[in-house]
Parts: structure tokens; C-alpha cells; sequence
């Protein structure tokens, strides 16, 4: 993501074939939790996240068309199939190989729960960063992150998702999109990042795409969600686009007791969420993005914490189990 600040133009535009006004009434609906039987929200473990976290950096970087990428997309594609779950990849041309040559990338959609109807979006980037360019040590600049908290967090709380819907199929329809090409733009160049969410926004009109046939209640984007410490506020475009998803996604938290989150305004973050948001899509980006270690040499497991992990997969399974 960029930390650049903007101008979004922040008319909505309209998709092909996207009923864009039943999204943006479905950004007013509450998140009110339904009462639920004892024992039917499964327990998310911090510490099996971590571990997903620790396995995604053991393949080396992820950068779009690396084998460390390929092999994060055998993960998913692996998980799907041994929970029984449907996993799409949807591959497209991104201008990110040598000299700007198109190279391949893919995004990958893994729905749960009752097909069709209204549906809960997660999302996050399993890509890396292919510099750090933020690093201290001008010699680290131009080697990739092993992105642990950028990128691998994310990833890791909805593959462990993937391993709980498993045994416990959700009682409404989700999607999980994990997207590709997030994170290879140039700093201060927003064009260049979340090119894996701008494609799937771009087609998920399209006649037979896995996501045309539900309607989204909205979307929910993890994204620096292990950080030890985090804090997590609410993040400007989400705040000022998606003020009624923002405010129940946060409520629920404070339900819960969870402390990584703080019903506060943050900063704005150029992310995977706002190509969701200005196609009206209620999109809210959990993010912490107060973390030294942003694009640098030292984004490794050991910045993570299963505390930090566990309160956030806490958040999404009781979204998804109470809707
Ligand atoms: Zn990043």
C-alpha cells in the first residue's frame, strides 16, 4: 500500500453489470449479532497464524512472478482443497516484469457457506514488496521484504480461516479474495500498487466471475495485522467512504474486548480497499500502519505476535459466524 495521500475523486463509478446502489444500501445495514448456539464459533488460534506466517516467509519473497509467489498460491490453493472449498485463480498482465514487460499475476477467490445471496468479502495481499526501499542501510534498499506483517499477516488469518471453515462451514456466504500485485509500486505513485484488486474490481461484473452471483454485505481487508503492539484505528477512506461498515466492524470489536482496536480516525492508506470503495462497495481497511519495520529489511516473523493475531482472526470469525 501507499502512504501517499491522494485525491480519490470520490465519485463512485459505475461497474459494468454491478448493482452499485444495493451496495451502498447495504452500507447502512448494522451489524447487529444474532445470537448463537454455544460452542458454534470456532476457536482462532494467534499462534497457528503465526506459524502461517512463518511458512509463507520460509518460501522466500513473494514478488509477482517469483517462485516464492507461485508457491504462496500452492498454499491457498492447497488449503482450499483440503477444506473442501472451492479456490479460483483469476490470472491477468501486469507491466511488472523486466522493462516493464507483462508478466503474470493472479488473484485467488475461496468461497465458503451457502452459495449466492448476501455475502462477507475478506481480503488480503499475499504479494511482497520486491524492494526495501525504506531500509536504513542504503545496501538492503533494492532486495525484497520477507514481509511477514506486510503481506504474510494478512494471508495467514484467512488461511487459517480456511482451515476453521473446514470443520465449521459458515452459516452465510463468504468470499475470501487474496489478491496479487499489491505492493510493487514506487513510493509516492499510487498508480503502481493494488493492481490485483483494481483487476478483480474491474472484472467482478463479468458474466460467470465467482463473486457476480452474491451481492456483499461488504468487504473487510486485513492488511499489517500482526504486528506486536498493534493498534489498529479507522483508517481514513474507510472512515469517510464506509462510515456505517466502519463503525459496525469496530463496534463489534469493542463487543469483544478487543484492545488492538481503537474506534479512532487514522490516517488514510492508498490499499486494496479503495478500488472496493470507489465502485461502492462498503470496504474497511484494518490496518496497522504505525510499523517501523514498513518496507524494510526488518518486516521478519519475529515482529509478529500471535497476541496481536489472535484478537484480529477473534474480530473476523465472530463476523463470520454471527453475522
Ligand atoms: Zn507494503
Amino acid at each position: 500500500m501507499s502512504s501517499s495521500r491522494i485525491g480519490l475523486g470520490l465519485r463512485p463509478f459505475r461497474l459494468r453489470a454491478l448493482p452499485v446502489t444495493l451496495f451502498l444500501l447495504a452500507g447502512g445495514t448494522v451489524l447487529a449479532a444474532a445470537p448463537v448456539e454455544a460452542g458454534a464459533i470456532p476457536a482462532f488460534s494467534g499462534e497457528r497464524a503465526l506459524e502461517l506466517i512463518v511458512e509463507q516467509c520460509a518460501l522466500g519473497p513473494r514478488t509477482p512472478g517469483s517462485s516464492g509467489n507461485a508457491a504462496v498460491r500452492r498454499m491457498i490453493m492447497k488449503a482450499a482443497e483440503g477444506a473442501g472449498l472451492q479456490a479460483i485463480p483469476l490470472c491477468f498482465q501486469v507491466p511488472l516484469g523486466p522493462d516493464g514487460t507483462p508478466i503474470e499475476a493472479c488473484n485467488i477467490v475461496v468461497s465458503a457457506g451457502p452459495p449466492g445471496g448476501e455475502r462477507l468479502w475478506l481480503g488480503a495481499h499475499f504479494d511482497t514488496r520486491p524492494w526495501a526501499d525504506r531500509d536504513a542501510s542504503p545496501g538492503r534498499r533494492n532486495l525484497p521484504i520477507a514481509g511477514a506483517n506486510d503481506g504474510g499477516s494478512g494471508t495467514a488469518v484467512l488461511l487459517h480461516l480456511i482451515e476453521l471453515f473446514g470443520s465449521s462451514p459458515p452459516p452465510q456466504g463468504v468470499d475470501l479474495l487474496f489478491f496479487d500485485a499489491e505492493d510493487s509500486g514506487q513510493a509516492h505513485d499510487a498508480a503502481g500498487f493494488c493492481l490485483g484488486s483494481r483487476h478483480l474490481v474491474g472484472t467482478m461484473g463479468d458474466f460467470g466471475h465467482p463473486l457476480s452471483a452474491g451481492t456483499p454485505r461488504g468487504l473487510i481487508l486485513l492488511d499489517m495485522v500482526g504486528e506486536a503492539g498493534a493498534r489498529i484505528p479507522q483508517e481514513g477512506y474507510s472512515l469517510e467512504l464506509a462510515p456505517a461498515w466502519t463503525a459496525a466492524v469496530f463496534a463489534r470489536a469493542a463487543d469483544l474486548g478487543l484492545t488492538v482496536f481503537e474506534a479512532v480516525p487514522g490516517r488514510q492508506v492508498y490499499d486494496d480497499h479503495v478500488p472496493f470503495l470507489l465502485a461502492g462497495v462498503p470496504a474497511v481497511d484494518l490496518i496497522d500502519f504505525d510499523y517501523p519495520q514498513w518496507h524494510t529489511s526488518g518486516d521478519t516473523p519475529d515482529r509478529c505476535s500471535a497476541a496481536t493475531l489472535g484478537q484480529v482472526g477473534r474480530l473476523v470469525t465472530d463476523l463470520v459466524y454471527r453475522p
